[in-house]
């Protein structure tokens, strides 16, 4: 009988499978291999050495393993890893260990990458077509793909260009010679404070085992500076830090402040790396040449060389959470990879999340404070504007306050922020003459004007539309009205309020790649930018020293809806926010506009305790036994018909599972009944934590047969209600 092994395969779909091997060829698990299905090849890990004698295949029936490559394997710790999130979030594993190897075995076995670069010159004569993409190009470089969809533009063109010469190929090696981050470059001298925290984390990692620490210190008091030094002990120590960060945006600001510190600039993951340097980053972070690696969320499903060190940085953002694909929060997920893995974690934030404030609480994570910023900066002092007292004209959305301080700020040459978390021009269109909104196609939301780009656009699914000139309903011209504020209109009423100021509005269209996002820093370092207006994009992470006042144009925003975590996130928005303003010695003011001044989340922010909007929150959660006391987890049946996610959605109901600590409610349409084309249903299971909820979930719909055009999202832990 010949030898057999199994292999988890890159794809969904497919999980584990069973190949042979010659019976002397010495492997390991968790080697890269490379397996043949059909006519095609494809990638995947030695998932068990010999199952010969669990798998009861014919010999002729069974094919032989392609290739091993000549990689690290991946460890023990790492394959358990990747079992755990599987099981805990509902995923297939295949998906799972995708993440952390998103290659096909073509992607991964060329040694060398085609590039191509579009040289600057001037250009014989040529279609226009082509004459504006070479226009676009100019200077770029990338693959034929990735040229194309930069100039937008069909990748046969690309090709045409390319055999015409005016496009020229290079040869990419993914050979690379990486300096190494040196700890001691430039070390800054820490407060006292600071180092009593550095000296903690310094400890941890000496020790080489799990621990969990909370890195909670206000905005600006150094938990960037107190990590780094958690590195530079880990860089000692020959092994390989990550550091997770919200928004890749943030990555080249952090690149340059990391190459101060340390010399040289860390290894990046994240999305919109280009196909090379995607290969290359990765062949480094599995090879141990990269000593630290910055990345979005699914930098932690890599298989690192030697991780000694997780850094979970602005731990509470929500954009931890990813709500496709596999769901999984990856703060939740980076401290179970510690676990395995057996390192410290930190997650640093100014304002934690709840769940967070809970394990401190638990004895499970060690909490670490800085409660004053560093140097000469102090805290900014906040003011609250009671909307109602202020009667403002029609059209006009910034208190005379707010006005006047932002107007003080630019005549001293400081920087003013405005932070209002609504793209484009207005939130809603509506007709004047028959009342008709314009809502999407496909979602159950509106169309949002986006004035700049004269187009209308729905924020859940991408469909656009020029703004039509008359009413769709009732053809009557003119008659369409733009309701209430989004950033773009402030923008607007900005430019006639500080006619000299120099404005810019900062959204994820403006803003959408680290490029974009250094040009901004830059921008705002020089001082050529003397307002932003921005949404929340702005709030994380920035440290700019000449920014002083901060106006929040409406702090009640985040409060409709009411989801779980409205207080919650509202309250470490605005403090986020607030946070960016007086970070040097000039001080810094907050104006926070709000119809609701009362309420908890303001003031808990005008009072700045902290503590005290906790413990109310904390207590709600513990009565509702909403989480982190109770679980929930989110199903959502999808499906282009109506009718037949109905239909599913009521089977599931009548076989819903019951029990002692656990309910289930649903099923009900979603508030976003319609998404994409898909009409939603939801239910919303809660459950005692000591429920194993994924079995119950498991047998619960092993128990109906589901028509291929439904589509079950399972969400454990879910964010979001809509
Ligand atoms: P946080 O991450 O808590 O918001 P940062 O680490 O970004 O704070 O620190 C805020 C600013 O203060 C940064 O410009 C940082 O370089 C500076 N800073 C903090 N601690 C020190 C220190 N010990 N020596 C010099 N500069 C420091
Ligand atoms: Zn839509």
């Amino acid at each position: 009988m010949k030898r057999r092994i199994s292999v988890l395969t890159t794809n969904p779909s497919l999980g584990i499978l069973t190949y042979s091997l010659p019976e002397a060829k010495a492997v390991a698990a968790g080697q890269l291999v490379s397996i043949p299905l059909g006519p095609r090849q494809i990638l995947g890990m030695l998932w068990e050495e010999d199952v010969s004698n669990q798998i009861k295949i014919a010999d002729n029936r069974l094919r032989p393993v392609s290739k091993i490559y000549d990689l690290p394997e991946a460890s023990h710790c790492y394959r358990k890893f990747i079992q755990w999130v599987s099981s805990y979030y509902m995923a297939p594993l295949g998906a799972v260990l995708r993440m952390g190897i998103p290659f096909s075995p073509a992607t991964i076995e060329s040694r060398e990458i085609k590039n191509y670069y579009v040289p600057k010159r001037e250009w014989p004569k040529l279609t226009p077509l082509r004459q504006q993409a070479l226009e676009k190009l100019s200077g770029e470089k990338g693959s034929v793909r990735e040229l194309a969809e930069k100039a937008e533009i069909s990748p046969a063109i690309i090709r045409a260009l390319i055999k015409t010469g005016l496009i020229t190929e290079q040869k990419t090696s993914l050979e690379i010679a990486l300096s190494l981050p040196n700890p001691d470059f430039n070390a800054p001298i820490l407060s006292e404070t600071q180092s009593k925290a550095a000296e903690i984390l310094k400890e941890s990692i000496a020790k080489k085992s799990f621990e969990t620490f909370l890195l909670d210190g206000v905005t600006g008091s150094g938990k960037t500076e107190v990590y780094f030094e958690a590195i530079a002990q880990t860089l000692r120590d020959g092994k390989q830090s990550l550091i997770l960060l919200p928004e890749i945006a943030l990555t080249e600001p952090f690149l340059k402040r990391f190459q101060a510190r340390f010399g040289c600039e860390p290894v990046v993951w994240h999305s919109d790396l280009s196909q090379a340097r995607r290969r290359k980053n990765w062949q480094a972070i599995v090879t141990g040449q990269a000593k630290v690696v910055i990345g979005a969320r699914s930098a932690l499903f890599l298989p690192f060389k030697a991780i000694g060190l997780i850094i979970v940085d602005e731990a509470h953002e929500t954009s931890f959470k990813q709500e496709d694909g596999v769901c999984y929060q990856a703060r939740d997920v980076a401290v179970m990879r510690a676990k395995f893995e057996n390192i410290p974690v930190i997650l640093a934030t100014a304002t934690p999340a709840i769940e967070s404030v809970m394990q401190v609480r638990l004895g499970n994570y060690k909490e670490i404070r800085l409660a004053e910023r560093h140097g000469s900066a102090g805290l900014p002092s906040i003011h609250v504007i009671n909307m109602t007292e202020q009667a403002l004209a029609k059209g006009r959305w910034l208190a005379p306050p707010l006005v006047k301080a932002l107007t003080n700020a630019v005549e001293r040459h400081e920087q003013g922020l405005l932070f209002l978390n609504r793209r484009g021009y207005a939130p809603l269109t509506l007709c004047r003459h028959c009342g008709h909104r314009i809502k999407c196609p496909h979602c159950t939301a509106w169309m949002v004007e986006h004035r700049q780009l004269g187009q209308m656009i729905c924020h859940h699914c991408g469909f656009t539309m020029p703004v039509p000139d008359k009413c769709p309903e009732c053809q009557t011209a003119d008659s369409l009205v733009a309701c209430g504020p989004g950033v773009e209109r402030i923008a607007e009423e900005a430019a006639v309020l500080f006619p000299e100021a120099r404005i810019e509005t900062i959204t994820s269209d403006t803003l959408a790649t680290p490029k974009q996002a250094a040009e901004f820093v830059e921008k705002m370092d020089q001082g050529a930018i003397d307002i932003i207006i921005g949404t929340q994009l702005i709030t994380k992470g920035y440290h700019f020293p000449r920014l002083t006042v901060v106006g929040v144009v409406d702090a009640d925003i985040g409060l409709q809806g009411g989801d779980l975590r409205a207080s919650e996130h509202s309250f470490q928005q605005i403090a986020q926010v607030a946070g960016r303003a007086g970070r040097s010695a000039l001080d810094g003011h907050v104006f926070i506009q709000t119809y609701e001044p009362e309420t908890p989340v303001i003031s808990a922010l005008a009072s700045g305790d902290r503590e005290a909007f906790y413990q109310t929150e904390l207590e709600i959660r513990e009565i509702t036994e909403a989480p982190p006391f109770g679980r929930y987890v989110a199903l959502i049946i999808s499906s282009e018909k109506q009718e037949i996610a109905e239909a599913v959605g009521h089977q599931l109901g009548q076989r819903k599972p019951e029990g002692d600590g656990i309910e289930v409610f649903g099923p009900a349409p979603a508030p976003l009944l319609q998404l994409r084309g898909r009409y939603r249903y939801r239910f919303l299971i809660q459950a005692k934590r000591n429920i194993p909820i994924q079995r119950v979930i498991h047998q619960w719909l092993s128990k109906i047969s589901i028509p291929s055009s439904v589509r079950i999202t399972i969400d454990v832990d879910p964010y979001s209600f809509f």
